[in-house]
């Protein structure tokens, strides 16, 4: 079964109106020092695709449906990927992952996201001024490196989450923030697994998203290097 009509409308809305929001904005940070921080991010550059990412079932389901239709011919491999990925991770946390190596499955043969127009909105929002700094921390996940994050996007980003959990709580479904890896692997591992989901089974509990204290300590020490985006205006 295919996400509802409805839902799967609300969901290319959610991704676009974010991407407008995006495009609104300009691709410079401003320090608390006033100085200009350029975004660096830029295509095949994915060392952030290390870190653990928190989505909706929504923004699983709309993943997984791309993957089947839009890049059919690669079914097979990233389906593999993702089983190969779940069975690395086990129960690690996301400094663990770090240590151990392990990059989001999604990533495609040239380094690039191969689910780009559906990536999550976690996604979307994270980026950096240094991709230096994101290399130190795949790195060397214990250093406890400060990243400088856009608060414009990470408010639309939650912005967006919460109306995305608002429609599937009104479709009677399971709600909450999953890890992307393991709620990708239920879900292709579930016969059915859409039309349960959309009857409330709760089928993604292994997967739900539970940050680890050293999760939790990293992300609000990072909240120190927090930015604004400058709005353009637009
Ligand atoms: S967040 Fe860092 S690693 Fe990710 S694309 Fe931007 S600069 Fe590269
Ligand atoms: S979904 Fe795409 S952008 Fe996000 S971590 Fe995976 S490869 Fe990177």
């Amino acid at each position: 079964m295919a996400m509802n009509a409805l839902h799967a409308e609300h969901m290319r809305q959610a991704n676009a109106e974010f991407d407008d929001d995006n495009a609104r904005i300009t691709p410079v940070m401003t320090g608390e020092d006033g100085v200009p921080m350029p975004i660096a991010c830029g295509r095949g550059c994915n060392f952030c695709c290390s870190m653990e990412v928190a989505v909706t079932a929504s923004e699983a389901i709309n993943i997984k449906q791309y993957v089947e239709t839009t890049l059919k011919s690669s079914l097979e491999k990233i389906k593999t990927r993702v089983r190969h990925a779940r069975r690395a991770i086990g129960d690690k946390n996301e400094i663990e992952r770090k240590l151990a190596g392990i990059m989001c499955p999604l990533l495609g043969p040239e380094g690039n996201c191969s689910v780009y127009p559906v990536r999550p909105l976690g996604c979307r929002a994270w980026v950096s001024t240094d991709p230096d700094l994101c290399r130190e921390d795949a790195e060397n996940p214990l250093a406890n490196v400060q990243i400088a994050q856009s608060t414009t996007l990470l408010g639309f980003r939650e912005n967006m989450h919460q109306r995305i959990i608002a429609m599937e709580q009104k479709n009677g479904a399971t709600i909450g923030f999953f890890e992307l890896v393991r709620a990708l692997h239920v879900a292709w591992q579930t016969p059915n697994f859409e039309a349960r989901w959309y009857e409330g089974e709760p089928i993604l509990e292994s997967a739900r998203y539970t940050p680890t204290q050293a999760s939790v300590e990293q992300q609000l020490s990072r909240k120190a290097g927090v930015r604004n985006n400058q709005n353009n205006g637009a």
